[in-house]
């Protein structure tokens, strides 16, 4: 019978709210937009309508797997693998420290309530190398924040929605989305005369297309671009003085560097007009309300930290902070980040090669295969990859390839037995995100924020495990928990829900006190005691209870806690913040379509700064000294640069391995501009031989004059090897290099690669 179902697109991290059809079994026959969902409204872009490729294919794994001597794989049971898993682990655990075992991955773009699962299995290692895609794009970004603002867990995000003046860099938000409804949002800002629209981008992307303006740098030269930006801001005093004088520390030592631009040079290094640098620099400072919007193409770009450092000062020096229409803080739920200042924590982990420090308690994976193949005796030894793919998604493949297969255990948790699961020992197949009680992390919107909790669209496909089943068996195999709590069981089931909340968390935190050795283990034991007792869906009583969310009770409590007025305001009743956490919490849990968490007003954004002076301290000394070092910067020179990585109609992360999902693109051409092709003889359509430092791909040569001379682009989200076959369009990674990466957060650079190109 066919069946709708309320659930979130996963291919973004926007997670727009869907309304599934289902052929009442396996299938999703369609996908619409949820017009109940509290931010998208009903709003998708075309990708979605594809989901049903990734809930249904024929790489989809359905038993544990073992690698034998030979190199084949064996099915085996779930205890059989569990228990030689843990046996291995403890013994690399107890023979080498935790300095030997590395996680990597913990969800993808909406597969974020097993994080809280499989971060205890790294705690049980005693280890802290926890390595993310988010730490080889968006750590510089959390390094800065660390420093401006106090905590490396004070995101920001950006209010396109009332803004005047919209500056977009190195961000396709057409393509790539990252704001709320972003193709309604572009149109908006397009047919209003009112409002501006700049784009800063070495390609001219389909964003660019509906600018007022759009600057067309060499790639490599934003942080050249946005110093002069800044430079003629301060020389014509354009800069907000009175913010900067009561919100700000430190403007005296950056107005000294901004003043030294050159302005001029650094305009004609990046090969834009300065009549239109200075149009845009004055529009910007002297709009009623501008933000700027980032992305890949300035974090993933040379002087990725840099440029994360002057982005922000773009709105902070104009005093476009915490205003209608300007960048803001936003408040969080899930907590993804972890604060780790290396100056501060003398508990930091480094890591034995590269003596590299976490940022927001994530290590970069441009050090993983060194870290593995160095040959210290304190070298990485046991891997676990948990819904991730980084032989091809991590810098280097051939790298990651070579130090995947030196491991004593490499163990991969992923739906779908993908390049890294091939080379494992153990693949453990989860259950997919439409069969499981799952959520979204990324709630990063302002004022209003929200959470959804995805009830399942289909019971877990035959021989799979939900993550927080597969974490929580490991550890009781481990010896670090036993298997049931009676206890906490008993009082999990007691009337009423609204004190029975209250009295499990007391009971829990009684348990741990006498019990610290379980205490990393809260999310398990939380799973296995009050997780049985939920319920949800009362209109569907068929449905597996939602144990993976036990351990948003305590989430929704703080939260509760700390902005209680704001969780007030976006609907919840409580009188105190018990009451208004269990009220914030089975809102989460009953309502399919997503609830609104916080609604804020603009002055609270100043509640989430946590510098100890209540200030931004706006003067780094590591980032002036950087900008001050652009002047002496020589310039690159190569024969192409290659932009990999670029976002298109039908590229999404590696969730798709069925190349039919995709409608045209289906080779992921190298865009290449026209005069470049006839100079290389090259004709649309030919295949060509690109070659870096680390390897060479073949590729198909799309002539497009949207790009530059000089520069090519390759998309991400290709080369697998769909069923075993040949990779299904270019692996970029083979191109990319692990030491080609900025000098603090290492954050690749992958959007300015050197490369030749030859046809063939
Ligand atoms: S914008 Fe992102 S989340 Fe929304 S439908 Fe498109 S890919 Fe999915």
């Amino acid at each position: 019978m066919r069946q709708a179902e309320q659930s979130a697109c996963i291919l973004c991290s926007r997670n727009c709210g869907i309304v599934v059809e289902t052929d009442g079994e396996r299938r999703i026959t369609g996908v619409r937009g949820n017009e109940r969902h509290p931010i998208s409204k009903g709003y998708l872009c075309q990708k979605a309508a594809r989901l049903a490729h990734y809930q249904d294919h024929a790489d989809r794994l359905d038993s544990p797997l073992r690698r034998e001597p030979d190199g084949s794989f064996t099915r085996v049971s779930w205890d059989d693998a569990l228990a030689d898993i843990a046996a291995r682990l403890v013994a690399i655990r107890d023979r080498h420290g935790g300095k030997a075992f590395a996680f990597y991955g913990g969800g993808g773009q909406g597969n974020h309530l097993g994080g809280a699962y499989s971060r205890q299995l790294v705690k049980a290692m005693k280890s802290r190398f926890v390595y993310s895609a988010l730490a080889q794009e968006k750590t510089g970004d959390f390094w800065v924040n660390g420093r401006l603002f106090g905590d490396q867990r004070c995101h920001l995000t950006e209010d396109v929605e009332h803004a005047d003046f919209v500056l977009f860099i190195g961000t396709n938000p057409f393509q790539a989305h990252g704001i709320p409804n972003a193709r309604d949002l572009l149109r908006e800002l397009k047919t209003d005369p009112a409002r501006t629209m700049v784009v800063i981008d070495p390609r001219r992307t389909e964003t660019a297309r509906l600018a007022d303006v759009h600057l067309q740098p060499r790639p490599g030269t934003d942080a050249f671009l946005m110093a002069a930006i800044l430079g003629i801001i301060v020389r014509e005093g354009l800069h907000d003085a009175a913010f900067l004088a009561s919100r700000c520390t430190g403007f005296g030592a950056l107005e000294a560097e901004l003043r030294a631009v050159p302005v001029e040079d650094y305009v004609r290094r990046a090969d834009v007009s300065l009549a239109d640098v200075e149009q845009v620099a004055r529009g910007f400072a002297t709009a009623r309300a501008a933000c700027v919007r980032i992305d890949l193409g300035l974090q993933q770009s040379l002087h990725s930290t840099l440029n994360s450092y002057l982005e922000k000062l773009l709105f902070l020096v104009t005093g476009n902070f915490g205003v209608p229409g300007g960048n803001t803080f936003h408040s969080t739920f899930l907590p993804i980040l972890g604060h780790t200042d290396e100056r501060g924590e003398r508990r930091l982990m480094r890591t034995a090669h590269h003596g590299m420090f976490p940022i927001a308690g994530l290590y970069p994976p441009n050090i993983l295969p060194s870290e593995i193949l160095h040959d210290g005796e304190d070298r990485v030894r046991a891997v676990v990859v948990d819904s991730a793919n980084p032989v091809l998604t991590g810098a280097n493949t051939a790298a990651y390839e070579r130090a995947f297969g030196k491991l004593e255990l490499l163990v991969v948790v992923d739906v779908a037995l993908s390049e890294t699961a091939r080379l494992a020992h153990y693949v453990l197949p989860a259950s997919s995100q439409f069969e499981k009680w799952e959520c979204t992390g990324f709630n990063l919107d302002f004022p209003m924020n929200a959470f959804h909790l995805r009830h399942p669209l289909f019971p877990p496909r035959a021989g799979t495990l939900p993550e927080p089943e597969i974490y929580t068996r490991l550890l009781v195999a481990m010896g670090e928990l036993p298997d049931t709590f009676p206890v906490l069981e008993r009082i999990a089931r007691r009337e009423p829900a609204a004190t029975r909340h209250g009295v499990f968390l007391g009971a829990l935190g009684a348990v741990l006190a006498a019990k610290p050795r379980w205490r990393p283990f809260a999310a398990s034991i939380a799973y296995r005691t009050l997780g049985r007792a939920l319920t949800a869906d009362r209109a569907r009583p068929d449905r597996v209870p939602p144990a993976a969310a036990a351990p948003l009770l305590a989430l929704a409590f703080d939260i509760a806690a700390r902005e209680p007025a704001a969780v007030r305001a976006a609907g919840h009743r409580g009188s105190n913040r018990f009451t208004l956490g269990v009220a914030l919490f089975h809102a989460i849990l009953e309502r399919a379509e997503g609830v609104p968490i916080t609604r804020h007003d603009y002055e609270a954004t100043w509640s989430f700064l946590r510098t100890p002076d209540r200030k931004i301290h706006l003067a780094i000394p590591e980032m002036l000294a950087a900008l001050r070092e652009l002047a002496s910067e020589p310039a690159p020179a190569a024969p192409f640069v290659l932009l990999a990585g670029e976002r298109r109609a039908y590229n999404a992360n590696q969730i798709f391995r069925d190349p039919s999902w995709r409608k045209v693109d289906r080779e992921g051409a190298m865009r290449m501009h026209p005069d470049d092709a006839r100079t290389l003889g090259l004709t649309d359509g030919a295949r060509a031989t690109c070659t870096s430092a680390t390897g060479s791909i073949e590729v198909t040569i799309e002539i497009d004059d949207t790009v530059r001379t000089g520069m090519v682009t390759l998309p991400h989200g290709y080369g697998m090897r769909y069923q075993g076959g040949a990779p299904n369009g270019p692996q970029i990674n083979r191109l990319t290099a692990s030491e080609h990466c900025d000098p603090l957060a290492r954050t690749p650079y992958h959007k300015h690669v050197p490369v030749t190109i030859t046809p063939r």
